[in-house]
């Protein structure tokens, strides 16, 4: 199998730019995930300067200027986080205003020019003061101590303009661009200017990477495992086609201006669609929004989506070096129920572990993380954990007047679902559980004895149902949910739910293509929740559909034995 997964496209099934207008440029292929069209200069995130070892000392006659080398370093650094303060609105704009001041921060300099004068080197200094205030800000803990993070960052920056090397970290560029990367941490991803980035590739990552995930809640186009895109130079103009999976490169200005307008009008087009999400004959189907915060879920309160089907809550704790208190966890949640204030809104426990890790959650290294103590198997370490985030979960619902429902991640057992349940319902919360292991798919009706409700995660049921890495770019082909295996658990799932006639969602990737999502709704599912993006192309696609449609496709995909033939049977059925 090769990196290049044309013919898994994902998405909405057409090509809004299509590669034949863009004849004669030269294309490279990956696995599209947000789909839109972006066109733009190549930029790409700066490495990390290594800081020299600080053995050497400053002779006492260069301390001087040693000690103006750093202080001009760290002005430029404020100056230029200042710059983009400017240029940038709303809570961005406050951060980089904050991290600008922080990098002229008294203590701070004082503490590394003090070092400068007893001979270290401007670059060990800057590394030295920083540990002695991020020893200090964990210490305090709290607020203090997510600061810990930008005040590395500032290090970071300083050291490399002591060393003249390229800025770190993804630059902020002053025209529209198209960010070229390996892979992004979901920080870095989260951390993206829509107007600025309008198109991202990243050569490794799968379709269902958090990268991915959070592209797509920002809107921006964006293919992974694209082979051949670490041969690309800076300064080159690309288009990332999020619906073919091409990345376009050096293309007819005029051809690719075209296509961004194309994609733009057909996107416009499916934005039209208001809700409420049904089938073209009225059978209903709750359309709902995965969030990750706050402000994900107001932006998502702009779409039609009804609720929040998946709150990611693990994703608000990434940077966090300790736990965040019981109070500080409600205000949080509290603010994703008063976006959706009288609609559905499912919160998930943290699923911290695996390529999400908690720093607070300790977790130890593991071989095999992906299988490792993960989910809803932290609790099972350190039960307090989750105590603290029911108890906060449930004081959020208290003070917004929500009833939210509560979901654990990655549940294998009936056993670990009777005990989630338990302890949700002790607080007044409505229990339910994620199908994201095989084992718990296949006992799903053993599984909703305990709860009330079930939400499929696709992502990682595809994952160990193929016993496949959803990280790897290699095996992207194998962690697509069209594969016929996946499919079958859902039906099998989904069917339980109907027996008893409990709801069962889907909340994983699956639900974000337009096309899978009507043959989730044709084998029983209730809810599909997707990326705030994702909702309308949802939504539109399904009110063109009949529910006996869907079920004659869902029958169809059944019976294939390949992801490529389930997608032609689907196609042929609904398209
Ligand atoms: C999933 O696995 O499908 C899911 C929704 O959870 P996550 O992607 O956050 O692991
Ligand atoms: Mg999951």
């Amino acid at each position: 199998m090769t990196g290049t997964l044309r013919t898994e496209t994902q998405g909405t099934g057409a090509s809004l730019s299509g590669p034949s207008a863009l004849r004669g440029s030269s294309v490279l292929r990956g696995a599209p995930v947000v789909p839109g069209v972006g066109y733009g200069p190549v930029i790409r995130p700066g490495r990390r300067a290594e800081v020299p070892s600080a053995a050497s000392v400053v002779d006492e006659l260069d301390r001087g200027t040693e000690l103006e080398r750093f202080r001009a370093a760290a002005a430029v650094v404020a100056g230029r986080l200042r710059g983009r303060a400017e240029l940038a609105t709303g809570a961005a704009s406050e951060v980089l205003s904050a991290n600008a001041a922080m990098a002229q921060d008294r203590g701070w300099l004082k503490a590394a020019e003090k070092l400068i004068g007893t001979g270290s080197p401007a670059t060990a200094a800057a590394d030295a003061a920083t540990e002695q205030f991020a020893a200090m800000f964990v210490k305090v803990g709290g607020l203090m101590a997510e600061r810990v993070t930008d005040l590395r960052d500032i290090r970071d920056r300083v050291v490399a303009e002591i060393l003249g090397s390229p800025e770190p970290g993804v630059p902020t560029p002053t025209v529209p661009s198209v960010l070229f990367a390996d892979d992004l941490a979901p920080a870095d991803t989260a951390g993206l200017d829509a107007e600025l980035i309008v198109g991202l590739a990243t050569s490794l990552g799968g379709p269902t990477s958090h990268t991915a995930i959070i592209a797509r809640q920002l809107g921006i186009p964006c293919v992974v495992a694209v082979v051949g895109l670490d041969d690309v130079p800076e300064g080159t103009t690309a288009v990332v086609d999020g619906i073919t999976g091409d990345i376009v490169l050096e293309p007819d200005a005029a051809l690719a201006d075209a296509a961004v307008k194309t994609a733009r009008a057909e996107l416009d087009r499916v934005s039209q669609w208001t809700g409420p999400g049904r089938t073209s004959d009225g059978h209903s189907v709750d359309i709902l929004a995965n969030v990750q915060d706050g402000a994900g879920a107001r932006a998502a309160r702009m779409t039609a989506a009804d609720g929040v089907g998946l709150f990611r809550t693990e994703l608000c704790f990434l940077d966090r070096d300790t736990e965040p208190t019981v109070d500080e966890q409600a205000e949080i949640y509290g603010q994703v129920l008063d976006a959706f204030a009288g609609h559905k809104v499912v919160i998930r426990t943290l699923d911290a572990g695996s390529d999400k890790p908690l720093r607070f959650a300790n977790h130890a290294a593991e071989a095999n993380p992906a299988l490792g103590i993960r989910g809803i198997r932290i609790a099972e370490q350190d039960r307090g954990i989750l105590y603290r985030q029911l108890d906060g979960i449930a004081a959020a619902a208290a003070a917004t007047g929500s009833a939210p429902w509560v979901m654990a991640p990655m549940i294998a057992t009936a056993a670990e679902a009777e005990a989630f349940a338990a302890d949700t319902r002790a607080r007044g919360l409505k229990p339910g559980v994620m199908i994201e292991v095989p084992a718990a798919a296949l006992l799903a009706e053993h599984i909703l004895r305990h709860v009330d409700f079930l939400s499929i995660g696709t992502n990682d049921l595809a994952q160990y149902t193929m016993a496949a890495d959803r990280m790897s770019s290699q095996l992207a082909a194998l962690t697509d949910p069209w594969q016929p295996a996946v499919i079958a658990l859902v039906a099998h799932t989904a069917k339980a739910g109907a027996a008893v006639g409990k709801p069962v969602g889907v909340c994983g990737e699956a639900a974000a293509d337009p096309l899978l999502a009507c043959v989730l709704v044709g084998l029983g599912i209730t809810s599909l929740s997707a990326a705030s993006a994702a909702v309308a192309h949802v939504g539109a696609k399904l009110s063109t559909v009949n529910l006996a449609q869907c079920k004659e496709a869902a029958a169809a995909a059944l019976k294939t034995d390949s992801s490529t033939a389930a997608r032609a049977a689907v196609a042929a059925i609904l398209n």
